[in-house]
């Protein structure tokens, strides 16, 4: 819903308008329609082949109502029987569909009566509900026949419902835009660089090109992203400004960015809205999302307008605020925010949201047409969690264990996928394969395991324990990314010993996929200090062609940094045992130099270990802290708070760590880095496929597989040493291969390597 460029219109889908006027009662989730996309788009589909050939479908309607501009797709029109019909795809058994959601059916589908009724001067209709079960392929059909004038009426009183609130959207839309064109910087001045980067961001966004900005640590990218694109949003008619984070800390910076702007601009009336992850928000964690089960789902849209209303009242809509609010209003938190994504002028949320196989806010844009401005934080990050948002693995341990507790309803269904699965690799020699298909045997008892556990859901909302759970989860993404299995993932099988074998769909290449969300935004900025070589990122993420790259020269000067360059020792795995010596008297020998704060970088735990019991033994006087696997929160806090003005000592940490990026150790808390390796991904059957398929994608295999994401790990490493202009340290690149010219050149411009 979005007021359009002439100030007097809003124009608002008709599903958008129905599920504000008509959605009652209860929120309820077990009712499900088709489970995947492709099953729904299927349903549709036959539901058309089995009309005349007159029937026309996804017929395109619009109507006014005062201010507002009314428009959609009606799913088909059949001109012979004057029947317009809405087509809702299902499984299991539609009586036991809540009324709330058959009653926001029939509205959708009497609006659309409205609107062709107008169009085609039409004086009567008939309309049709058709319910099509995705299992049986059977149709079941509720009618009834109206009126136009009836239908207008209709139209009438659920717009009349609406215009109240579309009008102080208006109002707060015209407000917030003539506040965001005169929006002061919320600083007395830039910080060196900082504008350079805004200036880069405002140009793209008016533009309507992408933007991949490297801008190193310290010159306030949080501020210089959001301050250049709110100011570009009334020019460019942007509806919301997305700002998407790899951690929650990049949330919160972005959180306080906002307040700093709205501080610096009390008369801006901006809305500000941070999504969590359900599990984070959710105040009933052993409670289903009905009515039957939690007291905040029961009733929930008719407590909803209220809590809204409220919402928008408080401007900031964090996790905090928006607990408060739905508590006052006794609804659901998570759901609560999802509603008011629809009245927020800037989202700040993780990357799934808009880039994820069924991102909520890249579908809400899509539905609603939005234009959007969209911020990717640390954007390093994301060919990594793309390609995990994209993959799909299924281990066979956990359907063996599922066929033992199963209810009984469901063990055909998985001795069928246990039979399939039996068959699969059944050829392979070794522990890992890949394969060139996934064998559709497989896939299809897959996908009717999946329909029999999702009719079963819907008979017994309340029997599902969490082994099942999980492997609907997982079954369920594995057929969605099957069906859009291509030469950008890989398909393979590992055998686990004895516990059977785990199946793997590989994303490699995600830019089919996040082609289309960098088309639907007007911008994407993906910023980050470490974004070379910038063709690695476009291609791979699949930015437009145009994209813009801007590297922000750095406010740190070459004499804050000592960069050594250690050639005498390789790292390569061979070497290993022959470099322990001679690290650890090179770190020795620094500390005694200068005594202060050091960490050392490592690519894997076992090298750690290993420098590390050499090093206590050799020097004990040194004080000694080890990154270990799969610290928690707490341990992970412990470990930097060892790092303070007046300590001395050595961390030992991994490369790609919690250590080795996001933490913020100035002044004397760091004085230096040790990096051993070139953080080259491990040389393994899986990377070497990998390679293989970047090679034949992008013709630079090793690059794009080893050197690059290895070489993004050592600068986002090193880059801990020097936070702010006062900042001065040492560096060690410790292997003989930094000396080459191919990887001298992927360290930063301002560097001068000894
Ligand atoms: S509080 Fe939790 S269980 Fe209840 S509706 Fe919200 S997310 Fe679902």
């Amino acid at each position: 819903m979005t007021p359009d460029a002439s100030p007097a219109r809003y124009v608002v889908a008709v599903r958008a308008l129905c599920e504000f006027t008509a959605k009652q009662g209860d929120l309820d989730l077990r009712f499900t329609p088709s489970p995947t996309a492709q099953e729904g788009i299927t349903g549709h589909a036959v539901v058309a082949s089995r009309r005349s050939a007159s029937y026309e479908s996804e017929v395109s309607l619009s109507g006014s109502f005062g201010p507002l501009l009314v428009r959609g797709r009606a799913d088909g029109y059949d001109p012979q029987l004057n029947r317009l019909e809405e087509v809702k795809t299902y499984r299991g058994d539609l009586s036991r569909m809540p009324d709330n959601h058959r009653h926001l059916h029939w509205a959708q589908v009497r609006i659309y009566g409205h609107l062709l009724c107008q169009s085609r001067q039409l004086d009567e209709l008939q309309l049709a509900l058709v319910y099509y079960d995705i299992g049986s392929q059977k149709e079941t059909l509720l009618t009834e026949h109206l009126t136009a004038k009836l239908l207008k009426q209709f139209f009438e009183d659920h717009c009349q419902r609406f215009l109240a609130w579309a009008e102080q959207e208006m109002t707060h839309r015209a407000g917030r835009d003539v506040q965001l064109t005169a929006l002061p910087f919320p600083h007395a001045d830039f910080r060196p660089g900082q504008r350079v980067m805004a200036e880069a961001i405002y140009k793209s966004t008016v533009s309507g090109r992408c933007l991949l900005a490297q801008a190193p640590t310290g010159i306030g990218k949080t501020i210089g992203s959001l301050f250049p694109m709110l100011k570009a949003s009334p020019g460019q008619a942007l509806d919301k400004i997305f700002f998407l984070a790899a951690k929650t800390s990049g949330r919160a910076l972005a959180l306080e960015a906002v307040t700093r702007i709205r501080q610096s601009a009390p008369a801006l009336p901006l809305r500000v809205l941070e999504l969590v992850a359900r599990d984070k928000a959710c105040e009933h964690p052993d409670k289903a999302c009905h009515g039957e089960s939690c007291p905040l789902a029961q009733g929930f849209y008719d407590r909803l307008p209220q809590a809204r209303s409220a919402a928008i009242e408080a401007g900031a809509m964090d996790k905090e605020s928006l607990r408060q609010v739905a508590a006052a209003h006794r609804v659901c938190p998570y759901y609560l925010s999802q509603e008011m994504a629809n009245w927020s002028d800037v989202i700040v949320g993780d990357y799934n949201y808009y880039f994820d196989v069924s991102a909520m806010l890249y579908g809400m844009a899509n539905a609603n047409q939005w234009r959007v401005g969209v911020l990717v934080d640390e954007a390093h990050n994301m060919i990594d969690r793309a390609r995990k948002m994209y993959s799909a693995e299924m281990e066979y341990i956990h359907l063996k264990t599922l066929r033992k507790t199963a209810p009984p309803a469901l063990k055909r269904g998985l001795d069928r996928v246990s039979r399939q699965w039996g068959a699969l690799g059944k050829e392979q020699d070794g522990e890992y394969q890949h394969y060139a298909e996934i064998p559709e045997a497989f896939v299809e008892a897959l996908l009717r395991a999946v329909a029999d556990i999702t009719d079963y859901m819907v008979e017994h909302p309340a029997a599902m324990d969490s082994n099942l759970q999980q492997f609907y989860f997982d079954a369920l993404h594995f057929t969605r990314m099957a069906e859009l299995f291509g030469s950008h993932s890989l398909f393979d099988i590992t055998r686990q010993g004895g516990h059977g074998s785990t199946l793997c769909i590989r994303n490699i290449v995600p830019a089919p996929f996040l082609t289309p969300r960098f088309a639907a935004a007007r911008s994407t900025v993906l910023f980050s200090a470490t974004l070379s070589p910038w063709h690695f990122y476009s291609d791979t993420l699949g930015m437009p062609a145009d994209t813009a790259w801007i590297d922000v020269p750095s406010p740190f000067t070459a004499d804050q940094l000592t960069v050594q360059l250690v050639t005498g020792i390789s790292t390569r795995f061979l070497h290993r045992e022959r470099s322990l010596s001679p690290i650890v008297d090179l770190i020795a020998r620094q500390y005694q130099q200068q005594s202060g704060n050091y960490l050392m970088f490592f690519s894997s735990y076992d090298y750690l270990q290993k420098v590390a019991a050499l090093f206590a033994e050799r020097y004990p006087e040194i004080p000694l802290w080890l990154q270990a696997r799969r610290m928690d929160e707490r341990e992970r806090e412990d470990f930097l708070a060892r790092f303070t003005d007046t300590s001395q000592g050595v961390g030992f940490a991994v490369l790609g760590g919690s250590f080795a990026e996001g933490i913020d150790l100035p002044g004397a808390r760091l004085i230096g880095a040790f990096i051993a390796t070139l953080g080259l991904p491990q040389i393994n059957p899986v990377n070497e496929q990998i390679m293989r398929r970047m090679g034949e994608t992008f013709g630079n295999g090793y690059d794009y597989t080893y050197l690059y994401p290895g070489m993004q790990k050592v600068v986002q490493a090193a880059g801990r040493v020097i936070r702010t202009q006062q900042d001065r340290g040492v560096v060690y690149l410790i292997d003989d291969r930094f000396a080459r010219p191919e990887i001298k050149q992927l360290l930063p411009a301002w560097w001068q390597v000894a």
